[in-house]
């Protein structure tokens, strides 16, 4: 099956995209969490959103889950960890799964942190930002897992099957639901090291001897997500019908600039939903 727009991202950005998407009658796959997205929830007070003044992250998100219950708009609710572009349409790649779609509405937000030393020149060669979709070539080998959020519990409790030595270093506060297998390191990351690949991974009180490195952040910088995607400053690059530099490709909300604000990412979520409905009109 080929849906007409695979929008990643639950967020402001893409529950717009997702209803305005709907609202044209597309065949549309929403990948995000049920929670919606950490930004909304964490957020204290809210008196700038229109229509719903003075309500905190909860009562936006409630708001939010409510408008997309209504539409009968379903999260799917995998990471997806590439999106290919293939010419005629895009395959999105969600764990050990495909999904194809003609066209693409990327709503990742943006992680806040920097990355660590070492953490960019060695990806691919020992740092990785999908535990489980690398799993198998870590048999038998030592593997440090960076987790920025809670999901990246389950991601740990999927590699101790595989690999011989995990160690949890969890940047957010928990009570962390880990197989027993697993050593929590409370410390702060500073460095990925090594000569070709990865061997050790320097913390502010210590340093651990491993054959990799895992990430699990928010969201991860699309140029990695999106092979040949056209970065400015950090983040994307699009036009003001928010086309990225790939056909077929749109980008919305905090992944395509500053502002940083739950309406310009919920407008430009419209915008990119609009236009690859005016994308898929030429494709008839
Ligand atoms: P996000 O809200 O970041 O949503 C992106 C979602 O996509 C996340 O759920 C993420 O997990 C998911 N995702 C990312 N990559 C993938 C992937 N590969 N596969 C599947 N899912 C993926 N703005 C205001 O206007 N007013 C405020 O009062 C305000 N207060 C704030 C308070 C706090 C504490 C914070 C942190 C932010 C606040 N903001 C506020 C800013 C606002 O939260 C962001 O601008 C807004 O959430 C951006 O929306 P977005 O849809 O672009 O991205």
């Amino acid at each position: 099956m080929r849906y007409d727009i695979a929008i990643i991202g639950s967020g402001p950005a893409g529950l717009s995209a997702a209803i305005n998407a709907k609202v044209r009658n597309k065949n549309i796959i929403l990948f995000g969490s049920s929670n919606l997205s950490d930004k909304i929830v964490r957020a204290p007070v809210i008196d700038n959103y229109l229509g719903i003044y003075n309500v905190n992250g909860e009562g936006l998100k409630n708001a939010f889950r409510s408008h997309i219950e209504s539409m009968d708009i379903k999260i799917n609710e995998e990471r997806a960890t590439n999106v290919y572009a293939m010419g005629e349409y895009f395959v999105v790649a969600a764990n050990d799964k495909m999904y194809e779609a003609t066209t693409v509405i990327l709503a990742t937000g943006i992680e806040y942190t920097k990355p660590i030393k070492g953490e960019e020149e060695f990806l691919g060669k020992g740092v990785g930002y999908c535990a489980t979709c690398d799993a198998s070539l870590y048999r038998g080998k030592k593997v440090a897992i960076i987790g920025y959020n809670v999901e990246a519990e389950q991601e740990a409790n999927f590699l101790v099957e595989i690999a011989s030595n995990v160690y949890y270093i969890p940047i957010y506060k928990g009570n962390y639901s880990l197989d027993k297998n697993i050593q929590i390191i409370k410390d702060t990351p500073l460095e990925v090291k090594g000569k070709e690949y990865v061997d050790r991974l320097v913390l502010k009180k210590s340093e651990i001897d491993v054959d990799g490195v895992f990430f699990i952040k928010d969201s991860i910088s699309p140029k990695y997500l999106v092979p040949g995607l056209e970065m400015e400053k950090g983040h994307i690059k699009v036009d003001k019908n928010m086309h990225t530099n790939i056909k077929g490709c749109f980008a919305a909300g905090d992944c395509t600039g500053k502002p940083y604000q739950y309406l310009k990412a919920a407008g430009e979520g419209q915008i990119a939903a609009l236009s690859a409905v005016s994308y898929l009109d030429t494709k008839k």
